[in-house]
């Protein structure tokens, strides 16, 4: 199959035409009760171009690399609407912060309709910054560079990490300026617009149910669950009061695998509202995330999160269970018994328990060879990492290279720092003898591995990406792409590709932060706006 360019696909328009759209037209924000979405139109920008594009994923789906300007950029941007296209705009609420903030929506992203993967799977096209919509609320629509740049890089590096996640296709300029106070000092600054095309079978989120309960209109929160159900969850069945139980089960196991990836890597979310949890359990709205530097439960990017650190590292865990229990909520009045909801909630402490532990024992060389020992050696290995604030990505891909001198002989303190020079952030050598004990402990348990030094360091180089999405270099990207300079974008891109090759070339990308990032906004501290 010759891939063909994106203004020349046929998509397909399920979420539109099975579900209730508010066809009205009317400019402006407002709320929009009894609909599940609103029809829109994208607001052509000045002058779309190509910045950067996934081929992997465009192959995947069948789509050419665009030229740099033309109809698929155009397409990409919202400036051309094809024949097959059906814009919208979603309809959902959320709890933001805790609080219920009545309805969102989507306020800048447009649905164009879904296309087929080589495979037949179905995918939702979804164009960031595309404009203004009944959900604006009071803002313009739009997305600036920076902030897109962060979700184009950041949502394709989660892919190739191996963590449940949308994805990014294009990340196109858009020629116009967006106005943006980023500090939120009084001090709004033009900055150049983007636009990012999202995709994901689709962008439903737990807010999307929500609303609906919220406000009584349960014909459609029926509808949505059962649309649900039918594209996305095929094999729990038609839907029942017994059906709803089983997917509420299945959003909670989903969830609990995504929160483990997220704990086992090192990212922060940094904006877990109920409005930012995907019913499939994905990753979603790359906002002001970050990854941990050194290693702390407490650390946020977030400055709008500075005073509560509700959606700290640590905290995650507990907030997906949090926003699970309001979906749970929402779901009540499809006559599934809140009690056996409850089941869901054990489902998901359960699977987030064993895969983290599960994704740790990989990331250790280890077999499940003392299911007791072992789970006391992963539970130990937070407050390992947290003494010298370790960075964990050096430190587990350091770990593997070590793993054969730790099998061959009996290691002390001076086997293990090295280790700890390259991967600490703190000077003081007091904080780290808590964790030299576990590194002892851990050696003693890898020689009980039957297979050899160097399986097990190649399967521990699989399981420890030495290359991250690290904040600062996120930054630089950015910065270089403002200024008119793809080349430290592209770099990154190709390297996050394939996060667990060395790449000889790109030492620099796998180095621990340097001092001067360690305040520097946008690196290590990041406001919503964006
Ligand atoms: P977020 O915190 O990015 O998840 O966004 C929360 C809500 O604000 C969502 O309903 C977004 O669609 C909306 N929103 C964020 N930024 C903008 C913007 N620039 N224009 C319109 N709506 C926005
Ligand atoms: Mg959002």
């Amino acid at each position: 199959m010759t891939p063909l360019s994106f203004d020349q696909i046929t998509l397909e328009n399920s979420f539109v035409s099975e579900l209730r759209g508010d066809a009205s037209g009317l400019a402006g924000a407002r709320q929009v009760p009894g609909y599940h979405y609103s029809h829109v139109a994208p607001t052509p920008v000045a002058d779309p171009h190509l910045l950067a594009w996934s081929d992997e994923l465009g192959d995947y789906l069948g789509l050419a690399r665009p030229a740099g300007r033309g109809p698929a950029v155009a397409a990409l941007a919202g400036n051309l609407v094809t024949g097959s296209m059906r814009p919208f705009a979603a309809r959902y609420g959320g709890h933001q912060f805790g609080n219920w903030a009545g309805q969102l929506g989507d306020g800048r992203a447009i649905g164009l309709g879904q296309v087929a993967a080589r495979d037949g799977s179905r995918w939702e096209i979804q164009l960031k910054g595309a404009g203004p919509t009944p959900y604006s609320r009071r803002a313009d629509g739009r997305a600036v560079l920076r902030s897109s740049v962060r979700e184009f890089l950041c949502s394709e590096a989660m892919h190739y990490l191996g963590v449940p996640t949308t994805r990014a296709l294009s990340l196109v300029a858009t020629g116009d300026e967006v106005v943006r106070d980023m500090f939120y000092d009084g001090n709004p600054q033009a900055e150049p617009g983007a636009i990012v095309a999202r995709v994901a079978p689709t962008f439903i989120r737990f807010g999307n149910f929500q609303l609906l309960a919220a406000l009584g209109e349960i014909d459609n929160l029926r509808a949505l669950a059962d649309y649900v159900l039918r594209h996305h969850y095929p094999e729990l069945g038609a839907p029942s009061p017994d059906t709803y139980l089983r997917w509420f089960a299945e959003v909670a196991r989903r969830t609990a695998v995504m929160v483990a990836h997220w704990m086992t890597v090192g990212f922060v979310h940094g904006v877990m509202n109920t409005d930012n949890m995907s019913i499939l359990g994905l990753t979603i709205d790359y906002g002001p995330y970050g990854w941990l530097e050194p290693y702390d439960p407490e650390w946020t990017p977030n400055t709008t999160d500075f005073g509560s650190r509700r959606y700290a590292f640590g905290q995650q865990p507990r907030v997906a269970l949090w926003n699970l229990m309001a979906l749970a909520q929402a779901l009540g009045p499809l006559g599934a018994d809140p009690q056996a909801l409850r089941a869901g909630l054990e489902v998901y402490v359960e699977t987030l328990n064993t895969t983290q532990h599960e994704l740790f024992l990989r990331k250790l060389g280890l077999t499940p060879l003392d299911p007791a020992g072992d789970r006391a050696l992963t539970e130990a290995l937070p407050a390992a990492l947290a003494g010298p604030q370790l960075d964990m990505t050096i430190f587990f891909r350091q770990l593997a290279h070590l793993a054969p001198t730790l099998l061959a002989g009996d290691p002390d303190e001076a086997t293990f720092r090295p280790l700890l020079d390259q991967a600490a952030y703190a000077q003081d050598p007091e904080q780290a003898q808590p964790t030299y004990d576990w590194l002892r402990r851990y050696a003693l348990r890898l020689r009980r591995e039957a297979a050899s030094p160097e399986a097990i360091r190649e399967q521990m180089l699989r399981a420890n990406p030495k290359y991250v999405l690290r904040n600062y270099l996120a930054q630089q990207a950015i910065t270089a792409a403002e200024s008119g300079d793809l080349t430290p974008l592209e770099t990154l891109f190709t390297v996050l590709k394939t996060p667990f090759d060395e790449h000889p070339a790109h030492e620099a990308l796998a180095a621990k932060r340097p001092d001067w990032a360690r305040d520097k906004p946008g690196s290590a501290t990041l406001s919503c706006s964006s």
